[in-house]
């Protein structure tokens, strides 16, 4: 055994079928008597008005205004409407981007918070907030943003469309591999990422096939949260800054961007860290694992090159110098011709060699 350092991370899972209807028990274990409940648009009249139902008198206020990438101007608004509103906890059913706002709203309020995930982002189980201001994309990392409870319900996952479970499941994984070699890695965390991509990558493709192979959406949904924790605590590497670049400088949507990306970056780091990417192809069940990543993706209908998302072939030049500048650690050297190529692959969707 290496030697290695290792931080838990604090924070209660409640995991299971049918969780959601404990919540009002979550929020009194806080000791808090009224919250403030945000979700999205597309949960407004189900599963969100289910919690405003439970909590009955003990709802603050309501907003289903969360947006992709956590936009400044939205979290301005909100938080007007949460000082006046006296609450004294945050209840957040929904995807990453309602989990965002949630963050951004406990980082300036230090209110403690109950995220619900709906999808397989994973942000639920990290100190991590990005947020946008005037279309610039910032990450930060601070305890204040973690979650004090995670309450995932299985239940709430069944209706996620099997191409959106698909390809937020392939972000989920990419959080997992990259766990794998990082700089800071450890052997608790690489034991939970190898668990996280086995989980997923046996799950994904039984959800596409049946949306309601309960097993596989528990399976998934494990493995979410298994991956959202490698995220946590250790740091992230070349795929993360190229998604973050795409995303946030480009405008491509955030699962399909890593769902497409991933493949690539796994191929660019597999000559600098063999025995982390076997060990990712090993919990795949294959023996390469950027090809099996590539096959998961396009064998069942997701994305697989970047000009299908809206990246358009004249700003690849743009997006390699942006992802060589203040590159994040990573196992290989970021050389700029190497990206260069490496995003070539991925406009045109190659399946690595
Ligand atoms: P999202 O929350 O925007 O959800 C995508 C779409 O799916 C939305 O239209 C939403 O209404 C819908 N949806 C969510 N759950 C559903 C369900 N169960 N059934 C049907 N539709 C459903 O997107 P996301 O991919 O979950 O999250 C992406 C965001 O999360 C990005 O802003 C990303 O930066 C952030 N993120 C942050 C971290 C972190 O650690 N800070 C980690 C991962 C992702």
């Amino acid at each position: 055994m290496e030697a290695f350092e290792y931080t838990p991370l604090q924070g209660r899972v409640v995991f299971g079928r049918g969780t959601l209807a404990r919540i009002a028990d979550g929020v009194h274990q806080l000791g808090c008597r009224r919250a403030f409940i945000l979700s999205d648009a597309h949960h407004a009249e189900g599963a969100a008005a289910k919690v405003l139902q439970l909590l009955g008198e003990h709802v603050a206020g309501f907003s289903t205004d969360a947006a992709m990438h956590t936009p400044v101007e939205v979290t301005e608004r909100v938080i007007s409407d949460l000082a006046a509103s006296d609450a004294d906890c945050i209840v957040a059913l929904g995807g990453g981007s309602t989990t965002g706002l949630s963050k951004a709203l406990a980082l300036r309020t230090d209110l403690p918070q109950i995220v619900i995930p709906t999808t397989y982002a994973g942000s639920e189980a990290t100190p991590v907030l990005g947020e946008t201001r005037k279309g610039e994309k910032s990450t930060m990392r601070s305890m204040k943003v973690l979650p004090e409870v995670i309450v995932y319900d299985v239940e709430l996952t069944y209706g996620l469309p099997p191409a959106m479970s698909l390809v937020s499941g392939i972000n989920a994984i990419a959080h997992a591999v990259e766990a794998l070699y990082a700089k800071d890695g450890n052997p608790v965390t690489s034991s939970l990422a190898e668990q996280a991509i086995k989980a997923l990558g046996r799950a994904l493709p039984l959800i596409v096939a049946d949306p309601a192979d309960r097993a596989a959406r528990a399976d998934a949904l494990f493995g979410a949260w298994a991956s959202g924790s490698c995220l946590g605590t250790v740091g992230m590497s070349l795929h993360h800054k190229l998604c973050h670049v795409l995303g946030g400088s480009f405008g491509l949507p955030h699962a399909e961007t890593h769902t497409v990306i991933l493949p690539h970056a796994v191929a660019y780091n597999a000559p600098a860290a063999p025995t982390a990417i076997d060990r990712a192809a090993r919990a795949l069940g294959a023996d390469h694992a950027a090809r099996a990543l590539f096959d998961l993706a396009a064998g069942n209908g997701a994305p697989t090159s970047l000009r299908e998302i809206g990246m358009r072939e004249s700003d690849l030049d743009e997006a390699a110098a942006a992802a060589v500048a203040s590159p994040y650690w990573n196992p290989r050297p970021i050389e700029r011709d190497a990206i260069r190529t490496l995003l070539d692959d991925a406009f045109f969707g190659r399946r690595p060699s």
